[in-house]
């Protein structure tokens, strides 16, 4: 995959060094001084490429016959790319995002006068600036000869429909409810999905504007029992949660394991289904409303060393706030402490809510697209 590659390559070409002395936090490539000043360049090489952009700017280059004198060709490749440069500066290109796990890259394909370009953003590296805005490194690469430009971007931070929706699951009651202060401190909504029958912290949890679905009576595996055990750990409860006061709309399945048939018999039930899994996946409201979503879990048997759960909560976030005022980004975890696997640390919690709360994500629940 050409952008992938391109990617890797621009990664490599602004890690190369960070790699080595690792630990903490990488530092932005030098884009400065990478950026080609290209007055002080070598004419690039004769390009068979780049035909003339549809005649709106420079005049044509009439393609002479045998003998003409030909006026030169290489201020042209040159310009468009220049051109593509200011296209991505001034933010005039579609972003698009791909993932592979946490692999994320971030980019743009376009094209100018019959030339394509891709522009491959380095959000990671994105640095804060004064004023409150952001200078993303970003390179483009021409697909036909492969010359190559480095700019920045200023990024400014809006307020949009993107956001995160953010759930735990199973049974860490007393944990989530410990969470509260911190999540009001972020304005942060999340949703818990609650095994067994109706307590109280569910109604507790509503109170304070969060969301409850449900995780089934036993945690099982659902793929493994009989289709009466399904139906009564997935639903012989729902009554008595309604009674209580909580609508338990949503459902997560354990283990994230499911089928199609378990789908259709959950949606009579519920409006919202929810997978879990590794990849980076990104929604807008409409595709949440189709009813199933798989969530990104941020555990943190997953992330070993806090820099690398900052790096993938950063690169996350950042991308999607950078690729769509729509995108939603469903991420779930279990516990709330500094020693479970399958949970979050509170620091690595109070770094997401902050992470988010500073791009102007908004804090979704799943109770948010019925
Ligand atoms: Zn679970």
């Amino acid at each position: 995959m050409p952008v992938l590659l391109l990617f890797v390559c621009f990664f490599l070409f602004s890690c190369a060094h960070q790699q080595k002395d690792a630990p903490t936090h990488p530092t932005p490539p030098p884009v400065e001084s990478a950026l080609r000043a290209p007055e002080d360049e070598a004419p690039v090489a004769a390009q068979p490429v780049a035909p003339p952009p549809d005649g709106t700017r420079e005049a044509p280059q009439t393609v002479g016959s045998a003998g003409e004198q030909k006026p030169p060709v290489k201020e042209t490749p040159r310009t468009l790319l220049e051109e593509a440069l200011v296209m991505v500066k001034n933010n005039a290109v579609q972003k698009r995002w791909s993932a592979r796990q946490d692999d994320i890259a971030v980019y743009a394909n376009f094209s100018i006068g019959g030339v394509k370009f891709t522009a491959v953003y380095d959000i990671l590296h994105a640095s804060l600036r004064e004023g409150g805005y952001f200078q993303v490194p970003f390179l483009i690469e021409t697909s036909v000869t492969g010359e190559t430009l480095i700019g920045n971007l200023d990024w400014h931070i809006q307020h949009d429909d993107s956001g995160v929706l953010l759930s735990f699951d199973d049974d860490y009651i007393e944990a989530w409810e410990g969470a509260f202060a911190l999540f009001d401190r972020y304005g942060a909504r999340v949703t818990f999905f609650v095994q067994g029958k109706p307590l109280g912290f569910a109604k507790r949890a509503l109170a304070r504007g969060h969301d409850v679905g449900y995780h089934t009576i036993h945690h099982l595996n659902l793929s493994q029992v009989s289709r009466a055990v399904f139906i009564e750990e997935t639903t012989s409860e729902i009554a008595a949660f309604r009674k209580a006061g909580i609508p338990l709309r949503s459902f997560a399945y354990p283990y994230g394991l499911s089928s199609p048939w378990m789908h259709e018999e959950l949606f009579h039930s519920f409006t919202i289904l929810r997978g879990y899994g590794v990849t980076f996946r990104l929604y807008d409201a409409a595709a949440i409303k189709q009813g199933y979503i798989a969530a990104k879990a941020i555990d943190n048997i997953l992330y070993t060393y806090d820099k690398d759960f900052h790096a993938i909560v950063t690169l996350m976030l950042r991308a999607v706030k950078f690729t769509g005022s729509e995108n939603i980004l469903p991420l779930c975890t279990h516990n709330i402490s500094n020693r479970a696997d399958w949970g979050i640390t509170p620091a690595r919690l109070e770094y997401l809510l902050k992470a988010a709360q500073d791009l102007k994500l908004k804090f979704y629940c799943y109770k948010d697209f019925m």
